[in-house]
């Protein structure tokens, strides 16, 4: 007699509308990136990460996330996720209905200040207002710690530290927190580091692994993640998310190359991989760059300076 295996399912985050279209150098029409949301949810993600209410100034590319956000048909069951950098954003995205919301700090002060012009206990002091609001408001919050591995401007970044702040902002009260190699310099080893260090100060069926596959190590990472517990990844259909000026140098794990892997290693996760293609493909069709460079080129790493980690962007 066979007996039925239990199921393994895992939570795929997509988060190409926001982390991935913000890196975008040509200005994507509103309606095309409704389109990509809306085709995104169809394809049964529990999250799609969709815009940022972020100054417009420092972002153009995200300066229609009132529009988007209220425009968008959505889907029941489906957090669409909105970034909100301080109690201004919440503002305007609590007033076109948004009740996902991400707070994006950094496992290193360096990398903090470089990209939002503050310490890490600054980025949580521009929180704490922005929490309050959002727990009386009924939204669902969701932390991100940057360079949780490796940073551009300090260097190899020790467990400790990006589980202290990740900590910190279960603390705060954060639902979900989401933990980035946002320069793509983790391997398995560091993932296994770092899920031990967690293992006794963090919730590890509250954490999310963001990976970048900058150094084409991102599966072997999540492979990792899912060896210490994790069940939720984050990935961009497309591979959005890569560095514009540097064709070749990925960023973001692509969504597809995820799913495909995912499925083959027999995990669930309840999102049609069809459908991402599909709606990858249409926007491509509407004149986005095309997402199809995330072929993994370890000699190809992205200049820092030209690929928003610098602009105020709130990178993950
Ligand atoms: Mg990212």
């Amino acid at each position: 007699m066979v007996e039925s295996k239990p199921a393994r399912r895992v939570r795929v985050v997509e988060v190409g509308p926001r982390d991935g279209l913000q890196n975008e150098p040509r200005p994507i029409p509103t309606r095309t990136k409704i389109r990509f949301i809306e085709s995104l949810a169809d394809a049964g993600f529990p999250v799609v990460e969709s815009t940022s209410f972020v100054n417009p100034n420092a972002v153009p590319q995200m300066a229609d996330a009132d529009v988007v956000m209220l425009s968008l048909g959505r889907r029941p069951g489906v957090r669409y996720l909105a970034l909100v950098p301080n109690a201004k954003g919440l503002d305007r995205a609590l007033a076109v209905g948004v009740d996902a919301i991400a707070l994006f700090t950094s496992a290193t002060d360096a990398f903090a200040r470089a990209n939002v012009g503050t310490s890490i206990d600054g980025t949580f002091a521009r929180f704490a207002p922005v929490v309050d609001r959002a727990r009386d408001a009924g939204c669902w919050l969701r932390g991100y710690v940057s360079v949780a591995f490796g940073c551009p401007y300090s260097g190899p970044v020790r467990p400790e530290a990006a589980v202290a702040v990740a900590a910190n902002l279960f603390a705060l009260g954060c639902d979900e927190v989401s933990i980035a190699d946002t320069i793509g310099s983790a391997d398995s080893d560091a993932v296994t580091d770092l899920l031990v260090a967690a293992s006794s100060a963090l919730p590890i069926d509250r954490i999310a692994l963001h990976f970048h596959d900058t150094a084409g190590r991102a599966i072997d990472n999540v492979q990792a993640g899912l060896a210490g517990g994790v069940r939720v990844f984050d990935s961009s259909a497309g591979g959005l998310g890569g560095c514009p000026f540097a064709p070749g140098a990925p960023g973001n794990l692509a969504t597809e190359r995820l799913l495909t892997t995912l499925s083959a290693w027999g995990w669930e996760s309840g999102v049609d991989l069809a459908t991402v293609e599909r709606a990858v493909a249409a926007l491509v069709a509407a004149g986005a760059n095309d997402p199809g460079t995330n072929a993994g080129d370890a000699a190809l790493l992205p200049d820092r300076e030209r690929c928003g980690w610098v602009t105020g962007s709130s990178s993950a």
